[in-house]
């Protein structure tokens, strides 16, 4: 069998669509936006085409998404871009702890420069209780942001109705959807936000170009200063490629969305069953049922996360443990550790994310070949022995 790839959370593989529509810019409508002759002109206007894409696909105008870096770029840019604008408002900012580090570090910064942050706790599935945002917002209050879905256990916040509580006190509310588009229905209006973030890796587009959703009105300074573009808020001649790559991308998810949900579903749960019903004390982690259809996430017991990945890694079998960005740390997941498991059972934790490219025989060859991994490792565990 060919490798096998459950890392989609991590990254994902650019459609053969994406790629034939971005090769032109590169090579022949290679003008720069801003120029006013014909090579400039068709850049500009397949970047205004992609804006419209990616807004249909979100429920936004076209003049209220901003072309980012990525998905990092557009978390530092939200929670800055509000912070310093309104600051004569307040000074107090709320992120939730299972954030991504692109908020939490950001919001960690802001902390060491005059702003007030608030992190909120989760329960034991990973949802934020909207009873803990209400208490919190104070009148310096400014801005929430929480993620619509997390990018290592899954869980989906309830958007809704914790945008209505920020909302009802005009508090401007940002989450993270990096993970959740592509997989989730997303409309700015109906969950109720003024900011949101997308990446273009994360749904078969390329690395290094994401978007800011920044709803009509919203008070932001520019993230990068330099040129006018992108209306004055962010600086730098645009990425046309990445551009019409995210674009086409997120045309063609948009278009599948039921239907990959529905598919991505099936396989997610064939798999969760089987691995806890066929291996011993494990555990999943995230919540049961508000989960994105792609994720799952277990703790095994009494094995390191590290060495299941190894193992999986030498049949071709590609996962993770925790994100990307922590692993090869040693330090557990601030996600697996905010949801209360202890550090040694949080260090045992696998995700495989499912995608487009996910098939049934590729589920069942996980489900066929993990367990053996487990004893073995297990009968070579010192803590299995003794405890066990
Ligand atoms: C991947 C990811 C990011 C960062 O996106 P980049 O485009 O890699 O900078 C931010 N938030 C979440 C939830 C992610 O999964």
């Amino acid at each position: 069998m060919d490798r096998i790839y459950l890392d989609y959370a991590a990254t994902t593989p650019a459609l053969p669509e994406v790629i034939a529509g971005m090769l032109p810019y590169f090579k022949d409508n290679y003008g720069n936006p801003s120029s006013i002759h014909s090579f400039g002109q068709e850049a500009k206007a397949a970047i205004d085409s992609s804006r419209e894409k990616i807004a249909k696909s979100i429920g936004a105008k076209a003049e209220e998404i901003v072309f980012t870096s990525g998905g990092t770029e557009s978390d530092n840019f939200a929670l800055e871009g509000v912070a310093f604008k309104n600051q004569e408002k307040g000074n107090h900012i709320i992120v939730s702890k299972i954030e991504h580090h692109a908020v939490l570090e950001c919001a960690e910064f802001l902390g060491k420069h005059g702003f007030e942050v608030t992190t909120l706790p989760v329960d034991r599935f990973g949802v934020v209780n909207p009873e803990d945002l209400k208490k919190v917002l104070t009148d310096k209050t400014i801005l929430v942001s929480i993620m619509h879905a997390n990018n290592e256990i899954g869980t989906i916040q309830p958007i809704a109705e914790l945008s209505k509580i920020a909302k009802e006190k005009g508090i401007y509310f940002h989450t993270d959807a990096v993970q959740s588009f592509g997989h989730l229905p997303i409309n700015v209006d109906k969950l109720g936000i003024d900011l949101l973030s997308l990446s273009g890796h994360k749904f078969y587009g390329p690395k290094g170009i994401g978007a800011l959703y920044i709803k009509k009105g919203t008070r932001m300074v520019p993230f990068l200063h330099g040129g006018g573009q992108e209306r004055n808020r962010r600086a730098s001649t645009e990425n046309v490629p990445g551009i019409v790559g995210m674009g086409i991308a997120s045309e063609i998810v948009h278009l599948n969305l039921t239907d990959e949900i529905n598919r991505e579903t099936v396989l997610r749960d064939k798999l969760i069953n089987a691995i806890l019903k066929n291996i011993p004390d494990t555990i999943l982690n995230g919540h049961p049922t508000e989960r994105l259809p792609n994720n799952a996430n277990f703790s095994i017991k009494y094995i390191e996360g590290e060495s299941i990945l190894l193992n999986l890694d030498m049949l071709g079998i590609a996962g993770s443990s925790g994100s990307a960005c922590t692993s090869g740390s040693l330090d557990p997941s601030h996600v697996l550790l905010s949801i209360g498991l202890p550090h040694e059972i949080a260090h045992g934790s696998l995700r495989l994310t499912l995608g487009r490219f996910t098939e049934e025989k590729e589920i069942d060859y996980v489900i066929e070949n993990l367990p053996p991994i487990v004893e073995k490792l297990r009968a070579m565990s010192p803590i299995y022995k003794k405890e066990s």
